[in-house]
């Protein structure tokens, strides 16, 4: 029976070592938590790299204390993602910007979140943000270059980042998708893709229920981001998601 190591590896039996790129803290849960916390139980080294800190995130009502600034938010979004990391098995993290995720000769930097809003049920498109920070606004060049420069320092074996629907459209998780297939290129790596939606087709489907309660726990961790409950989340800004239990992944085409 193929598995997920199946797609992750360059030839069958070869030594995996994926780098997962995730556009915000959260998103490793939401869209790779079932995938992670399996390849966590196969004792495989995953490095996981987020491209933003999510400060620029909505906050679920009654969470924190009134008059919380944003300084406060990054470190409480900080404690989350640790939350998470811990329980999906994920030791290595970086955060694109901050060495050794940071081109050599550049000073570091924060990515900030580029933000979005809904055009349709499920579907989301650019915020009117101004801000020249944002992952979205950065010239590709840069981004390409802090990530080579932590696959050179890393040496993962494949790239993992989601499909073309960017997971709901947001534009960062489209740039981040854009980045990794750039530099995957440059670095002469493989990318595996994930399925944004469960009806995607072409993609070759794993189910994983086992994870079922590691992956609602590492939800649960993101208090100010997502509500849970029994076998969906309702996102800060209103909009259901599923509790993804089933992962669907393919190569990209190296072109
Ligand atoms: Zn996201």
């Amino acid at each position: 029976m193929r598995t997920p190591l199946d797609v992750l590896a360059a030839a069958p039996g070869d030594q995996v070592f994926p780098l997962f790129v995730h556009a915000h803290p959260d998103d490793e849960t939401l869209d790779t938590g079932a995938l992670l916390g399996w390849l966590a139980d196969r004792n495989v080294h995953v490095e996981l790299l987020t491209c933003t800190r999510g400060e620029q995130g909505e906050v679920v009502e009654g969470v924190l204390p009134a008059g919380v600034t944003q300084a406060d938010l990054v470190l409480v979004r900080q404690h989350e993602l640790q939350c998470a990391k811990k329980l999906l098995g994920i030791r290595e993290h970086d955060v694109l910007g901050t060495p050794p995720a940071r081109a050599a000769d550049l000073p570091a930097r924060n990515y900030h979140d580029s933000g979005m809003r809904w055009f349709a049920e499920g579907l989301a498109g650019p915020a009117d943000l101004a801000d020249p920070m944002t992952l979205t606004a950065a010239p590709l060049t840069e981004l390409v270059a802090d990530l080579m420069a932590l696959i050179e320092r890393v040496h993962p074996t494949v790239l993992v980042t989601c499909d073309n629907a960017g997971s709901y459209g947001h534009p960062d998780h489209l740039r981040a998708r854009e980045m990794t297939v750039a530099a995957a290129r440059q670095a002469g790596l493989p990318v595996v893709e994930f399925a944004s939606r469960d009806d995607a087709g072409g993609f070759e489907w794993f189910e994983l229920p086992e994870q079922r309660s590691r992956v609602v726990d590492a939800l649960r961790c993101y208090a100010t981001q997502l509500t849970v409950h029994d076998d969906h989340v309702i996102h800060v800004g209103g909009q259901r998601g599923e509790i993804r239990l089933r992962v669907g992944l393919r190569r990209v085409p190296q072109s």
